[in-house]
Protein backbone atom coordinates (compact mmCIF):
# COMPACT_ATOMS: atom_id res chain seq x y z
CA UNK A 1 0.00 0.00 0.00
CA UNK A 2 1.36 3.03 -1.13
CA UNK A 3 2.29 5.74 2.16
CA UNK A 4 -0.94 8.14 3.30
CA UNK A 5 -1.10 11.65 2.90
CA UNK A 6 -1.65 13.42 6.12
CA UNK A 7 -3.79 16.72 5.35
CA UNK A 8 -3.64 19.57 7.65
CA UNK A 9 -5.94 22.92 7.21
CA UNK A 10 -3.89 24.97 9.91
CA UNK A 11 -1.06 25.39 12.08
CA UNK A 12 -2.97 23.94 15.16
CA UNK A 13 -2.79 20.56 13.30
CA UNK A 14 0.93 20.44 12.52
CA UNK A 15 1.96 18.80 15.64
CA UNK A 16 -0.33 15.99 15.57
CA UNK A 17 0.26 15.64 11.93
CA UNK A 18 3.76 14.61 12.34
CA UNK A 19 3.56 12.08 15.25
CA UNK A 20 1.18 10.70 12.42
CA UNK A 21 4.38 11.21 9.84
CA UNK A 22 6.63 9.11 12.43
CA UNK A 23 4.40 6.16 12.33
CA UNK A 24 5.04 5.60 8.04
CA UNK A 25 8.52 7.66 8.00
CA UNK A 26 10.68 4.81 7.20
CA UNK A 27 8.50 1.80 6.68
CA UNK A 28 10.12 -0.99 5.20
CA UNK A 29 7.09 -2.82 4.88
CA UNK A 30 6.00 -0.04 2.38
CA UNK A 31 9.42 -0.35 -0.15
CA UNK A 32 7.20 1.49 -3.18
CA UNK A 33 4.99 3.44 -1.18
CA UNK A 34 6.71 6.34 -1.59
CA UNK A 35 6.88 8.81 0.87
CA UNK A 36 4.71 9.92 3.71
CA UNK A 37 4.21 13.33 3.58
CA UNK A 38 1.99 16.90 5.25
CA UNK A 39 -0.15 18.19 2.88
CA UNK A 40 -0.85 21.81 4.20
CA UNK A 41 -3.44 24.15 3.01
CA UNK A 42 -1.34 27.02 0.96
CA UNK A 43 -1.10 30.23 2.66
CA UNK A 44 -2.05 28.94 6.25
CA UNK A 45 1.27 27.28 7.12
CA UNK A 46 3.62 25.40 5.35
CA UNK A 47 4.25 21.69 5.57
CA UNK A 48 5.69 18.79 2.99
CA UNK A 49 3.18 19.40 0.03
CA UNK A 50 0.58 22.50 -0.36
CA UNK A 51 -2.56 22.45 -1.87
CA UNK A 52 -5.01 25.28 -2.95
CA UNK A 53 -8.45 23.77 -2.47
CA UNK A 54 -9.45 21.22 0.41
CA UNK A 55 -11.96 19.48 -1.86
CA UNK A 56 -9.63 19.09 -5.07
CA UNK A 57 -6.61 18.03 -3.26
CA UNK A 58 -8.95 14.98 -1.16
CA UNK A 59 -10.67 14.33 -4.61
CA UNK A 60 -7.43 13.97 -6.39
CA UNK A 61 -5.58 11.77 -3.50
CA UNK A 62 -8.77 9.62 -3.40
CA UNK A 63 -8.77 8.86 -7.12
CA UNK A 64 -5.15 8.30 -6.93
CA UNK A 65 -5.77 5.65 -3.94
CA UNK A 66 -3.69 7.54 -1.76
CA UNK A 67 -4.27 6.60 1.72
CA UNK A 68 -5.74 9.97 3.39
CA UNK A 69 -5.35 10.96 7.09
CA UNK A 70 -7.14 14.35 7.50
CA UNK A 71 -6.60 16.25 10.42
CA UNK A 72 -10.18 18.24 10.86
CA UNK A 73 -13.98 17.92 11.57
CA UNK A 74 -15.22 14.18 9.98
CA UNK A 75 -18.09 16.00 7.95
CA UNK A 76 -15.96 18.17 5.92
CA UNK A 77 -14.04 14.99 4.24
CA UNK A 78 -17.56 13.14 3.68
CA UNK A 79 -18.71 16.24 1.83
CA UNK A 80 -15.36 16.52 -0.20
CA UNK A 81 -15.17 12.77 -1.14
CA UNK A 82 -19.12 12.27 -1.37
CA UNK A 83 -19.29 12.83 -4.98
CA UNK A 84 -16.98 9.87 -5.45
CA UNK A 85 -18.54 7.41 -3.37
CA UNK A 86 -21.34 6.55 -5.15
CA UNK A 87 -19.10 4.29 -7.54
CA UNK A 88 -17.33 2.19 -5.79
CA UNK A 89 -13.73 0.90 -7.31
CA UNK A 90 -10.87 0.29 -5.05
CA UNK A 91 -11.21 2.39 -2.28
CA UNK A 92 -7.90 3.75 -0.37
CA UNK A 93 -8.16 4.04 3.79
CA UNK A 94 -9.70 7.42 4.55
CA UNK A 95 -9.41 8.45 8.24
CA UNK A 96 -10.45 12.04 10.17
CA UNK A 97 -7.79 12.65 13.24
CA UNK A 98 -9.08 14.93 15.74
CA UNK A 99 -6.42 18.37 15.78
CA UNK A 100 -5.33 17.39 19.08
CA UNK A 101 -5.20 13.96 18.42
CA UNK A 102 -7.58 12.78 21.08
CA UNK A 103 -9.96 11.02 18.60
CA UNK A 104 -9.46 8.38 15.42
CA UNK A 105 -11.76 7.66 13.25
CA UNK A 106 -11.74 5.66 10.48
CA UNK A 107 -14.57 6.24 7.81
CA UNK A 108 -13.57 4.00 4.33
CA UNK A 109 -11.77 1.70 3.24
CA UNK A 110 -12.47 -1.06 5.39
CA UNK A 111 -11.28 -3.61 3.23
CA UNK A 112 -7.97 -1.86 2.22
CA UNK A 113 -7.17 -1.71 6.02
CA UNK A 114 -8.36 1.44 7.72
CA UNK A 115 -8.79 -0.41 11.12
CA UNK A 116 -5.20 -1.40 11.01
CA UNK A 117 -4.07 1.79 10.33
CA UNK A 118 -6.75 3.35 12.49
CA UNK A 119 -4.92 1.24 15.09
CA UNK A 120 -2.00 2.48 14.90
CA UNK A 121 -2.17 5.98 14.52
CA UNK A 122 -4.18 5.85 17.60
CA UNK A 123 -1.51 3.57 19.38
CA UNK A 124 0.77 6.40 18.27
CA UNK A 125 -1.69 9.25 20.16
CA UNK A 126 -2.39 7.10 22.78
CA UNK A 127 -5.91 7.06 22.50
CA UNK A 128 -8.38 4.12 21.57
CA UNK A 129 -9.27 4.20 17.91
CA UNK A 130 -13.15 4.62 16.95
CA UNK A 131 -13.63 0.91 15.33
CA UNK A 132 -17.25 0.76 13.69
CA UNK A 133 -17.21 -2.42 12.54
CA UNK A 134 -19.19 -5.49 13.65
CA UNK A 135 -16.74 -8.24 12.00
CA UNK A 136 -13.70 -6.38 13.71
CA UNK A 137 -15.04 -5.17 16.92
CA UNK A 138 -15.97 -8.92 17.74
CA UNK A 139 -12.94 -10.82 16.35
CA UNK A 140 -10.17 -8.21 16.64
CA UNK A 141 -9.36 -8.38 13.45
CA UNK A 142 -10.97 -7.83 9.70
CA UNK A 143 -11.21 -11.66 8.25
CA UNK A 144 -11.61 -10.12 4.97
CA UNK A 145 -8.58 -8.09 4.92
CA UNK A 146 -5.95 -10.73 4.73
CA UNK A 147 -2.15 -9.38 5.25
CA UNK A 148 0.63 -8.86 2.50
CA UNK A 149 1.11 -12.11 0.21
CA UNK A 150 -2.69 -13.29 0.98
CA UNK A 151 -5.90 -12.65 -0.99
CA UNK A 152 -9.53 -13.54 -0.53
CA UNK A 153 -11.30 -15.44 -3.32
CA UNK A 154 -14.59 -13.67 -2.75
CA UNK A 155 -15.58 -10.86 -1.54
CA UNK A 156 -19.06 -11.80 -1.55
CA UNK A 157 -18.54 -14.81 -0.15
CA UNK A 158 -16.07 -13.28 2.68
CA UNK A 159 -19.30 -10.84 3.66
CA UNK A 160 -21.75 -13.43 3.87
CA UNK A 161 -18.93 -15.72 5.49
CA UNK A 162 -18.38 -13.35 8.30
CA UNK A 163 -22.37 -12.24 8.99
CA UNK A 164 -22.88 -16.29 9.31
CA UNK A 165 -20.13 -15.84 12.08
CA UNK A 166 -21.40 -12.74 13.33
CA UNK A 167 -24.90 -14.52 13.87
CA UNK A 168 -22.82 -16.78 16.12
CA UNK A 169 -21.70 -19.89 13.95
CA UNK A 170 -18.09 -21.12 14.62
CA UNK A 171 -15.39 -22.06 12.34
CA UNK A 172 -12.25 -24.28 11.51
CA UNK A 173 -9.67 -23.02 9.91
CA UNK A 174 -7.82 -24.81 7.53
CA UNK A 175 -4.09 -24.18 6.13
CA UNK A 176 -1.64 -21.93 7.73
CA UNK A 177 -2.89 -18.63 8.38
CA UNK A 178 -0.81 -17.16 11.37
CA UNK A 179 -2.10 -13.75 11.44
CA UNK A 180 -5.73 -15.22 12.15
CA UNK A 181 -3.74 -16.73 15.16
CA UNK A 182 -4.74 -13.99 18.27
CA UNK A 183 -8.13 -13.27 16.71
CA UNK A 184 -10.88 -13.93 18.95
CA UNK A 185 -12.67 -16.18 16.16
CA UNK A 186 -15.46 -18.58 17.56
CA UNK A 187 -13.34 -21.66 16.58
CA UNK A 188 -14.28 -25.31 16.54
CA UNK A 189 -12.88 -28.68 15.13
CA UNK A 190 -15.98 -29.45 14.16
CA UNK A 191 -17.66 -26.44 12.62
CA UNK A 192 -20.07 -26.26 9.53
CA UNK A 193 -18.20 -23.20 8.79
CA UNK A 194 -14.47 -23.57 7.50
CA UNK A 195 -11.57 -21.00 6.73
CA UNK A 196 -9.47 -22.51 4.22
CA UNK A 197 -5.85 -20.88 3.47
CA UNK A 198 -5.07 -22.92 0.31
CA UNK A 199 -3.89 -21.98 -3.86
CA UNK A 200 -6.34 -24.55 -4.62
CA UNK A 201 -9.60 -22.67 -6.28
CA UNK A 202 -12.31 -21.88 -4.35
CA UNK A 203 -15.42 -24.05 -5.84
CA UNK A 204 -18.19 -22.23 -5.04
CA UNK A 205 -18.72 -23.84 -1.56
CA UNK A 206 -21.15 -21.43 0.57
CA UNK A 207 -19.69 -22.55 4.08
CA UNK A 208 -15.90 -21.79 2.89
CA UNK A 209 -14.26 -18.80 3.18
CA UNK A 210 -11.00 -19.64 0.57
CA UNK A 211 -8.22 -17.08 1.15
CA UNK A 212 -5.46 -18.06 -1.40
CA UNK A 213 -1.66 -17.74 -0.38
CA UNK A 214 0.85 -15.85 -3.18
CA UNK A 215 2.22 -19.47 -2.43
CA UNK A 216 2.70 -20.55 -6.44
CA UNK A 217 5.55 -19.81 -8.97
CA UNK A 218 5.85 -20.46 -12.40
CA UNK A 219 8.65 -21.45 -14.91
CA UNK A 220 8.41 -20.60 -18.22
CA UNK A 221 10.72 -21.74 -21.23
CA UNK A 222 10.80 -18.95 -23.88
CA UNK A 223 12.08 -20.43 -27.37
CA UNK A 224 14.53 -18.04 -28.66
CA UNK A 225 12.44 -17.93 -32.01
CA UNK A 226 9.47 -16.53 -29.85
CA UNK A 227 11.23 -13.85 -27.95
CA UNK A 228 10.45 -11.13 -29.98
CA UNK A 229 7.47 -8.81 -29.71
CA UNK A 230 4.21 -9.96 -30.08
CA UNK A 231 0.64 -9.44 -28.42
CA UNK A 232 -0.42 -13.47 -29.85
CA UNK A 233 3.40 -14.54 -28.44
CA UNK A 234 2.61 -13.35 -24.73
CA UNK A 235 -0.98 -14.43 -25.04
CA UNK A 236 0.53 -17.58 -25.15
CA UNK A 237 2.31 -17.78 -22.02
CA UNK A 238 -0.57 -16.23 -20.27
CA UNK A 239 -2.62 -19.18 -21.63
CA UNK A 240 0.33 -22.06 -21.09
CA UNK A 241 0.25 -20.23 -17.31
CA UNK A 242 -3.50 -20.27 -16.73
CA UNK A 243 -3.44 -24.01 -18.42
CA UNK A 244 -1.22 -25.52 -15.79
CA UNK A 245 -3.02 -24.19 -13.00
CA UNK A 246 -6.28 -25.27 -13.97
CA UNK A 247 -5.13 -28.49 -15.10
CA UNK A 248 -3.39 -28.59 -11.22
CA UNK A 249 -6.65 -27.16 -9.40
CA UNK A 250 -4.51 -23.81 -8.54
CA UNK A 251 -6.68 -20.46 -8.24
CA UNK A 252 -4.67 -17.43 -10.63
CA UNK A 253 -5.00 -15.65 -7.50
CA UNK A 254 -2.41 -18.04 -6.11
CA UNK A 255 0.29 -16.77 -8.40
CA UNK A 256 3.20 -15.05 -6.62
CA UNK A 257 5.37 -14.44 -9.99
CA UNK A 258 6.38 -15.38 -13.30
CA UNK A 259 10.09 -16.63 -13.39
CA UNK A 260 11.83 -16.94 -17.09
CA UNK A 261 15.73 -17.47 -18.07
CA UNK A 262 17.65 -14.74 -17.20
CA UNK A 263 19.29 -14.72 -21.48
CA UNK A 264 15.26 -13.69 -22.54
CA UNK A 265 15.54 -10.50 -19.58
CA UNK A 266 14.93 -8.40 -22.05
CA UNK A 267 12.07 -9.78 -24.21
CA UNK A 268 8.96 -7.85 -24.46
CA UNK A 269 6.51 -10.70 -24.69
CA UNK A 270 7.76 -11.99 -20.44
CA UNK A 271 7.30 -8.72 -19.41
CA UNK A 272 3.43 -8.71 -21.45
CA UNK A 273 2.79 -11.84 -20.17
CA UNK A 274 3.69 -10.91 -16.55
CA UNK A 275 1.83 -7.55 -16.87
CA UNK A 276 -1.42 -9.78 -18.12
CA UNK A 277 -0.94 -12.23 -15.11
CA UNK A 278 -0.49 -9.54 -12.85
CA UNK A 279 2.42 -10.85 -11.03
CA UNK A 280 6.11 -9.79 -10.62
CA UNK A 281 8.58 -10.99 -13.59
CA UNK A 282 11.51 -12.29 -12.44
CA UNK A 283 14.87 -14.43 -13.19
CA UNK A 284 16.73 -16.82 -12.59
CA UNK A 285 20.27 -18.33 -14.61
CA UNK A 286 20.23 -20.44 -17.31
CA UNK A 287 23.19 -22.88 -17.58
CA UNK A 288 25.55 -22.02 -20.40
CA UNK A 289 25.51 -25.25 -22.30
CA UNK A 290 21.59 -24.89 -22.64
CA UNK A 291 19.59 -23.72 -25.19
CA UNK A 292 15.89 -24.29 -24.14
CA UNK A 293 16.65 -24.79 -20.23
CA UNK A 294 13.87 -26.76 -18.76
CA UNK A 295 11.39 -24.32 -15.99
CA UNK A 296 12.42 -26.96 -13.25
CA UNK A 297 15.98 -25.81 -13.72
CA UNK A 298 14.94 -22.20 -13.26
CA UNK A 299 12.71 -23.11 -10.22
CA UNK A 300 15.75 -24.70 -8.40
CA UNK A 301 18.10 -21.79 -9.10
CA UNK A 302 15.91 -19.22 -8.04
CA UNK A 303 13.85 -20.70 -5.00
CA UNK A 304 15.20 -19.63 -1.86
CA UNK A 305 11.99 -21.85 -0.05
CA UNK A 306 10.53 -25.54 0.10
CA UNK A 307 8.33 -26.47 -2.71
CA UNK A 308 6.48 -28.78 -4.74
CA UNK A 309 7.55 -29.07 -8.12
CA UNK A 310 3.18 -29.65 -9.90
CA UNK A 311 4.00 -29.46 -13.95
CA UNK A 312 5.29 -31.85 -16.32
CA UNK A 313 7.64 -29.27 -18.11
CA UNK A 314 8.82 -31.63 -21.09
CA UNK A 315 4.99 -31.36 -22.58
CA UNK A 316 4.43 -27.37 -21.42
CA UNK A 317 6.85 -25.74 -21.32
CA UNK A 318 5.70 -24.78 -18.21
CA UNK A 319 6.61 -25.49 -14.06
CA UNK A 320 4.78 -24.79 -11.16
CA UNK A 321 6.41 -24.59 -8.08
CA UNK A 322 4.02 -24.74 -4.91
CA UNK A 323 5.06 -23.55 -1.03
CA UNK A 324 3.11 -23.91 1.62
CA UNK A 325 3.15 -20.31 2.73
CA UNK A 326 3.24 -16.89 0.53
CA UNK A 327 6.56 -16.31 -1.36
CA UNK A 328 8.03 -13.08 -0.88
CA UNK A 329 8.72 -12.28 -4.94
CA UNK A 330 11.76 -10.05 -4.29
CA UNK A 331 13.41 -13.39 -2.62
CA UNK A 332 12.87 -15.39 -6.03
CA UNK A 333 15.83 -14.82 -8.52
CA UNK A 334 16.72 -11.46 -9.74
CA UNK A 335 14.11 -8.47 -11.29
CA UNK A 336 15.30 -6.96 -14.77
CA UNK A 337 17.09 -3.73 -13.45
CA UNK A 338 16.18 -0.44 -14.46
CA UNK A 339 17.77 2.81 -15.30
CA UNK A 340 15.39 5.30 -15.58
CA UNK A 341 17.28 9.11 -16.20
CA UNK A 342 14.79 12.06 -14.88
CA UNK A 343 14.57 15.59 -14.73
CA UNK A 344 13.54 17.26 -11.40
CA UNK A 345 12.72 20.42 -13.43
CA UNK A 346 13.56 23.98 -12.44
CA UNK A 347 13.39 22.86 -8.92
CA UNK A 348 10.30 23.63 -7.08
CA UNK A 349 8.30 20.11 -6.29
CA UNK A 350 5.04 20.96 -8.08
CA UNK A 351 7.27 21.68 -11.54
CA UNK A 352 8.54 17.73 -11.15
CA UNK A 353 6.64 15.71 -13.44
CA UNK A 354 4.69 12.82 -11.70
CA UNK A 355 6.32 10.47 -13.59
CA UNK A 356 9.87 11.16 -12.05
CA UNK A 357 8.46 11.42 -8.75
CA UNK A 358 6.99 7.43 -9.40
CA UNK A 359 10.78 6.72 -10.26
CA UNK A 360 11.91 8.25 -7.18
CA UNK A 361 9.19 6.57 -4.89
CA UNK A 362 10.29 3.25 -6.58
CA UNK A 363 13.88 3.48 -6.68
CA UNK A 364 16.64 1.04 -4.62
CA UNK A 365 19.78 3.56 -5.64
CA UNK A 366 19.93 6.96 -6.54
CA UNK A 367 23.00 9.10 -8.44
CA UNK A 368 23.24 12.00 -8.84
CA UNK A 369 25.15 15.40 -8.30
CA UNK A 370 24.88 16.31 -4.51
CA UNK A 371 22.58 19.24 -4.57
CA UNK A 372 20.29 17.63 -7.27
CA UNK A 373 19.90 14.52 -5.07
CA UNK A 374 19.04 16.71 -2.21
CA UNK A 375 16.14 18.69 -4.32
CA UNK A 376 14.73 14.87 -5.36
CA UNK A 377 13.81 14.49 -1.57
CA UNK A 378 12.84 13.65 1.20
CA UNK A 379 13.68 10.06 0.08
CA UNK A 380 13.73 6.90 2.62
CA UNK A 381 16.53 5.74 4.49
CA UNK A 382 16.00 2.36 2.22
CA UNK A 383 17.09 4.43 -0.56
CA UNK A 384 20.63 4.21 -1.18
CA UNK A 385 22.27 7.62 -2.35
CA UNK A 386 25.37 7.94 -4.93
CA UNK A 387 26.45 11.20 -4.62
CA UNK A 388 29.46 12.76 -6.69
CA UNK A 389 31.09 15.96 -7.90
CA UNK A 390 29.54 16.93 -11.11
CA UNK A 391 32.23 16.26 -13.41
CA UNK A 392 32.31 13.16 -13.17
CA UNK A 393 29.40 12.56 -15.58
CA UNK A 394 30.55 9.79 -17.99
CA UNK A 395 32.04 7.57 -14.69
CA UNK A 396 28.60 8.20 -12.84
CA UNK A 397 26.66 7.27 -16.29
CA UNK A 398 28.85 3.65 -16.00
CA UNK A 399 28.35 3.39 -12.39
CA UNK A 400 23.97 3.05 -12.87
CA UNK A 401 24.72 0.36 -15.53
CA UNK A 402 27.04 -1.39 -13.15
CA UNK A 403 24.16 -0.79 -10.00
CA UNK A 404 21.09 -1.68 -12.71
CA UNK A 405 22.48 -4.80 -14.16
CA UNK A 406 22.67 -6.15 -10.74
CA UNK A 407 18.76 -6.26 -10.97
CA UNK A 408 18.61 -2.83 -9.03
CA UNK A 409 16.10 -0.01 -9.44
CA UNK A 410 18.20 2.95 -10.28
CA UNK A 411 16.85 6.67 -10.83
CA UNK A 412 19.84 9.53 -11.96
CA UNK A 413 18.81 12.58 -11.56
CA UNK A 414 19.49 16.11 -13.54
CA UNK A 415 17.99 19.68 -12.91
CA UNK A 416 15.38 20.83 -15.39
CA UNK A 417 15.44 18.07 -18.76
CA UNK A 418 17.86 15.00 -18.52
CA UNK A 419 18.35 15.47 -22.25
CA UNK A 420 19.05 19.44 -22.03
CA UNK A 421 23.02 19.65 -21.17
CA UNK A 422 22.68 16.82 -18.84
CA UNK A 423 22.93 13.27 -18.03
CA UNK A 424 20.39 11.67 -20.44
CA UNK A 425 23.36 11.80 -23.29
CA UNK A 426 26.08 10.84 -21.10
CA UNK A 427 23.97 7.52 -20.21
CA UNK A 428 23.68 7.15 -23.69
CA UNK A 429 27.14 7.87 -24.56
CA UNK A 430 28.21 4.93 -21.62
CA UNK A 431 25.37 2.77 -23.13
CA UNK A 432 26.57 2.57 -26.54
CA UNK A 433 30.47 2.07 -26.09
CA UNK A 434 29.86 -0.86 -23.68
CA UNK A 435 30.16 -4.38 -24.87
CA UNK A 436 28.41 -5.58 -21.84
CA UNK A 437 25.24 -7.57 -22.74
CA UNK A 438 23.93 -7.29 -18.87
CA UNK A 439 24.41 -3.31 -19.40
CA UNK A 440 22.11 -4.16 -22.78
CA UNK A 441 19.37 -6.02 -20.47
CA UNK A 442 18.81 -3.53 -18.14
CA UNK A 443 15.65 -1.48 -18.90
CA UNK A 444 16.39 1.87 -19.65
CA UNK A 445 14.03 4.71 -19.78
CA UNK A 446 14.16 8.69 -19.91
CA UNK A 447 11.83 10.95 -18.43
CA UNK A 448 11.73 14.59 -19.69
CA UNK A 449 11.52 17.58 -16.86
CA UNK A 450 10.83 21.47 -17.36
CA UNK A 451 14.06 22.56 -18.51
CA UNK A 452 15.67 26.05 -17.15
CA UNK A 453 14.81 27.93 -20.16
CA UNK A 454 11.21 27.03 -19.94
CA UNK A 455 10.49 27.95 -16.48
CA UNK A 456 12.06 31.36 -16.79
CA UNK A 457 10.51 31.96 -19.84
CA UNK A 458 7.30 31.27 -18.11
CA UNK A 459 7.86 33.24 -15.69
CA UNK A 460 8.55 36.36 -18.21
CA UNK A 461 5.89 35.60 -20.07
CA UNK A 462 6.46 34.08 -23.72
CA UNK A 463 10.36 35.03 -25.15
CA UNK A 464 10.24 31.81 -26.64
CA UNK A 465 6.87 31.93 -28.52
CA UNK A 466 8.49 31.92 -32.16
CA UNK A 467 11.48 30.19 -33.35
CA UNK A 468 14.43 29.63 -30.63
CA UNK A 469 17.44 28.11 -30.33
CA UNK A 470 19.36 26.35 -27.10
CA UNK A 471 22.94 26.85 -26.10
CA UNK A 472 25.43 25.91 -24.04
CA UNK A 473 28.13 28.44 -23.63
CA UNK A 474 30.93 26.11 -21.81
CA UNK A 475 33.66 25.52 -24.05
CA UNK A 476 34.63 22.47 -21.42
CA UNK A 477 33.13 19.66 -24.46
CA UNK A 478 33.44 21.57 -27.29
CA UNK A 479 35.74 23.89 -28.45
CA UNK A 480 35.04 27.58 -28.01
CA UNK A 481 34.89 28.14 -32.27
CA UNK A 482 32.04 26.35 -32.36
CA UNK A 483 30.35 28.37 -30.31
CA UNK A 484 31.17 31.50 -31.88
CA UNK A 485 29.92 30.31 -35.20
CA UNK A 486 26.81 28.83 -33.84
CA UNK A 487 26.14 32.34 -32.02
CA UNK A 488 26.96 34.33 -35.04
CA UNK A 489 24.65 32.23 -37.09
CA UNK A 490 21.69 32.01 -34.71
CA UNK A 491 22.21 36.06 -34.06
CA UNK A 492 21.73 36.57 -37.75
CA UNK A 493 19.12 34.31 -38.20
CA UNK A 494 17.43 36.19 -35.64
CA UNK A 495 16.56 33.66 -33.28
CA UNK A 496 15.88 33.99 -29.62
CA UNK A 497 18.85 32.54 -27.60
CA UNK A 498 18.65 31.05 -24.42
CA UNK A 499 21.95 30.40 -22.92
CA UNK A 500 22.96 27.72 -20.46
CA UNK A 501 26.12 27.86 -18.41
CA UNK A 502 26.74 31.44 -19.30
CA UNK A 503 29.70 31.84 -16.88
CA UNK A 504 31.51 30.20 -14.22
CA UNK A 505 34.87 30.93 -12.37
CA UNK A 506 36.81 28.81 -14.51
CA UNK A 507 35.23 30.48 -18.02
CA UNK A 508 34.94 34.43 -17.27
CA UNK A 509 35.39 35.67 -20.31
CA UNK A 510 33.40 33.52 -22.27
CA UNK A 511 30.27 35.03 -22.30
CA UNK A 512 31.19 38.68 -22.74
CA UNK A 513 32.89 37.42 -26.02
CA UNK A 514 29.29 35.73 -26.75
CA UNK A 515 27.69 39.05 -26.60
CA UNK A 516 29.81 40.98 -28.30
CA UNK A 517 28.96 38.95 -31.29
CA UNK A 518 25.13 39.07 -30.53
CA UNK A 519 25.50 43.01 -30.12
CA UNK A 520 26.88 42.94 -34.18
CA UNK A 521 23.61 41.66 -35.06
CA UNK A 522 21.13 42.88 -32.51
CA UNK A 523 20.07 46.28 -31.70
CA UNK A 524 20.82 47.62 -28.26
CA UNK A 525 17.47 47.62 -27.24
CA UNK A 526 16.97 44.15 -27.65
CA UNK A 527 15.03 42.44 -24.52
CA UNK A 528 16.60 40.20 -22.20
CA UNK A 529 15.38 38.02 -19.86
CA UNK A 530 17.60 36.53 -16.69
CA UNK A 531 16.28 34.33 -14.32
CA UNK A 532 18.22 32.96 -11.31
CA UNK A 533 17.23 30.17 -9.24
CA UNK A 534 14.09 30.16 -11.39
CA UNK A 535 11.32 27.72 -9.20
CA UNK A 536 13.84 28.19 -6.26
CA UNK A 537 14.04 30.16 -3.17
CA UNK A 538 14.69 33.07 -3.40
CA UNK A 539 14.25 33.15 -7.07
CA UNK A 540 14.68 36.43 -9.36
CA UNK A 541 13.59 37.75 -12.78
CA UNK A 542 14.89 40.75 -14.40
CA UNK A 543 14.37 42.58 -17.39
CA UNK A 544 16.65 44.43 -19.60
CA UNK A 545 17.83 45.42 -22.86
CA UNK A 546 20.91 43.53 -24.50
CA UNK A 547 22.65 47.12 -24.34
CA UNK A 548 22.22 47.32 -20.67
CA UNK A 549 23.34 43.79 -19.74
CA UNK A 550 26.68 43.18 -18.35
CA UNK A 551 28.70 39.85 -17.51
CA UNK A 552 28.82 40.89 -14.02
CA UNK A 553 24.92 40.37 -13.22
CA UNK A 554 24.74 36.65 -14.71
CA UNK A 555 26.53 33.82 -12.43
CA UNK A 556 26.42 30.19 -13.21
CA UNK A 557 22.41 29.64 -11.60
CA UNK A 558 21.45 32.61 -14.20
CA UNK A 559 19.63 31.43 -17.63
CA UNK A 560 20.15 33.90 -19.89
CA UNK A 561 17.14 34.45 -22.67
CA UNK A 562 18.09 37.13 -25.26
CA UNK A 563 15.40 37.94 -27.03
CA UNK A 564 15.11 38.61 -31.02
CA UNK A 565 14.39 41.98 -32.84
CA UNK A 566 10.07 41.37 -32.61
CA UNK A 567 10.66 40.08 -28.51
CA UNK A 568 7.94 42.78 -26.74
CA UNK A 569 7.17 44.19 -23.70
CA UNK A 570 4.18 45.58 -21.75
CA UNK A 571 2.52 46.44 -18.68
CA UNK A 572 -1.03 44.57 -17.69
CA UNK A 573 -2.99 45.36 -14.55
CA UNK A 574 -5.99 47.76 -13.18
CA UNK A 575 -4.83 51.29 -13.20
CA UNK A 576 -3.52 52.68 -9.71
CA UNK A 577 -3.13 49.15 -8.85
CA UNK A 578 0.22 47.95 -9.49
CA UNK A 579 1.06 45.51 -12.97
CA UNK A 580 2.76 42.27 -14.06
CA UNK A 581 5.50 43.49 -16.98
CA UNK A 582 5.10 40.51 -19.56
CA UNK A 583 7.56 39.54 -22.31
CA UNK A 584 6.62 37.78 -25.52
CA UNK A 585 7.82 36.92 -29.22
CA UNK A 586 4.89 37.23 -31.12
CA UNK A 587 3.96 34.19 -33.52
CA UNK A 588 3.90 36.31 -36.49
CA UNK A 589 6.61 38.08 -38.73
CA UNK A 590 6.28 41.02 -40.35
N1 LIG B 1 19.40 20.12 -17.60
C1 LIG B 1 19.28 21.48 -17.13
C2 LIG B 1 20.42 22.37 -17.58
C3 LIG B 1 21.75 22.01 -17.02
S1 LIG B 1 23.00 23.13 -17.51
C4 LIG B 1 17.94 22.05 -17.62
O1 LIG B 1 17.32 21.47 -18.51
O2 LIG B 1 17.53 23.10 -17.09
C5 LIG B 1 23.05 24.20 -16.12
C6 LIG B 1 22.60 25.60 -16.48
O3 LIG B 1 21.19 25.63 -16.56
C7 LIG B 1 22.95 26.66 -15.46
O4 LIG B 1 24.27 27.15 -15.69
C8 LIG B 1 21.91 27.74 -15.72
O5 LIG B 1 22.26 28.46 -16.86
C9 LIG B 1 20.71 26.89 -16.10
N2 LIG B 1 19.81 26.62 -14.96
C10 LIG B 1 19.57 25.44 -14.39
N3 LIG B 1 18.65 25.56 -13.42
C11 LIG B 1 18.28 26.86 -13.37
C12 LIG B 1 17.35 27.61 -12.59
N4 LIG B 1 16.62 27.02 -11.65
N5 LIG B 1 17.24 28.94 -12.83
C13 LIG B 1 17.97 29.51 -13.81
N6 LIG B 1 18.86 28.85 -14.57
C14 LIG B 1 19.02 27.54 -14.36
Amino acid sequence: MSAPAIVILGAGALATARRIQSVYAEDPARPAGGMCQVHALQGRVDADVSYADLGTHLRELYARGTPIVALCAAGIVIRCLAPLLSNKGVEPPVLVVAEDGSAVVPLLGGLAGVNVMAREIAAALAVPPAITTSGELRFGTCVLNPPEGYVLADLGQGKRFVSDLLAGESTRIEGDAPWLDDAQLPRSSSARLAIRVTPRAWDGREDELVIHPRSVVAAVSVASASASASASASAAIVSRVQGALAAHGLSPMSLAALLAPSDSIAAPLLAEAAARLDVPLRFAPTRPDEDDPAPTHLLRAALRVPYETLSDDTSTGIALAVSSLAVDPSTIGRARGRLTVIGLGPGRADLMVPAARQALDEATDILGYDTYVKMAGPLRADQRVHGTDNREELQRARHAFELASEGRSVVMVSSGDPGVFAMAAAVLEALEASQDSAWAAVELSIVPGVSAALATAAQAGAPLGHDFCMLSLSDNLKPWTIIEKRLRHAAEADLVMAFYNPISRARPWQLDKALDIVREYRAAGTLVVLGRDIGRPGGTLRTLTLGELRSSKVDMRTMVIVGSSTTRKFASGIEGAGGTEWVYTPRWYE
